[in-house]
């Protein structure tokens, strides 16, 4: 039993790791021991988060990258191999999401939300298997959402880019087992980062509603994400992949 969680020695990239989600990703890797490469388009948001997780002890790289270009995507695995020298875990975690009726969206604002939240998942997967193969196996973890499980009338885009995060998945899990490599998703309820706090602007009533829908009745906290990503990219779930795991407090339990 000893050692099945920890992560020392352990390298793991995050995407959309200098915030939200990500970020609690990260502090729950950093808090087993990995060594953290955190990547996103925003220079100042990665070197604040950069300094959050150096205080917690654990070495990191931070790196600026939009994981809607497939040489970003590249970039980010040679800049891991030649800082670290190896990768072991991959969190395809960056996302994004523009809310209206789906009658009114362009097939610019379609395809950006494809590309951030799914395309970018592929990349980056496709681009650390090498890395994750010479490792001797690894660990993939790609976020999905409620709408992998659920339609959303607000947000058809995303909704159809965060199902096929599951897919993905599982697909990966099924080509890449013979590789030692596990890839699970898993799919948050309703948390509180910017992405929701916008959400609460732009949808009237959505914070009652969430907290009527949710039977732990709060909002996820960035916490909530630190268990589950020790236990996804750790020893402890080398025979769980393919999975799609709710963090949600109960929210896709019941009807
Ligand atoms: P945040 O807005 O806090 O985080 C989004 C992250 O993605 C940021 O770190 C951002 O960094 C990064 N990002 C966005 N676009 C790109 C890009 N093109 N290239 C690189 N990085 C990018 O929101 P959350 O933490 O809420 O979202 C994280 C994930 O969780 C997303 O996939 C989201 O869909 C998912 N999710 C969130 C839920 C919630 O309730 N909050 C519920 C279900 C799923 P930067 O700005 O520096 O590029």
């Amino acid at each position: 039993m000893q050692g099945l969680m920890d992560l020392n020695g352990r390298v793991a990239i995050i995407t959309g790791g200098n915030s939200g989600i990500g970020l609690g990703m990260a502090k729950g890797l950093a808090a087993a021991g990995a060594s953290l490469v955190i990547a996103g388009r925003n220079a100042q948001k990665n070197a604040t988060a950069g300094q959050a997780l150096r205080a917690l002890g654990a070495q990191v790289l931070a790196v600026e990258a939009d994981v809607t270009q497939e040489a970003d995507c590249c970039g980010l695995i040679e800049r891991t191999l030649a800082h670290f020298g190896r990768l072991d875990i991959l969190i395809n975690n960056a996302g994004t999401n523009i809310r209206k009726p789906p009658q009114d969206y362009t097939l610019d604002e379609w395809r950006t939300m494809m590309d951030t939240n799914l395309t970018s998942a592929f990349l980056c997967s496709k681009a650390a298997y090498p890395a994750l193969v010479a490792a001797g196996g690894g660990k993939i973890i790609n976020t999905g959402s409620m709408t992998s499980l659920f339609g959303a009338g607000f947000a058809a885009p995303y909704s159809a880019s965060k199902g096929g995060i599951v897919q993905l998945s599982k697909s990966l899990a099924s080509a890449w087992a013979k590789d030692n490599i596990q890839v699970n998703a898993i799919l948050p309820g309703w948390i509180d980062t910017d992405l929701t706090r916008q959400a609460r602007k732009d949808l009237p009533g959505l914070h009652e509603r969430v907290l009527a829908r949710t039977p732990a009745a709060r909002w996820g906290v960035l916490e909530d994400f630190a268990g589950i990503a020790i236990f996804l990219a750790s020893r402890a779930s080398d025979f769980v992949t393919g999975t799609a795991i709710p963090v949600d407090g109960g929210y896709s339990a019941q009807a």
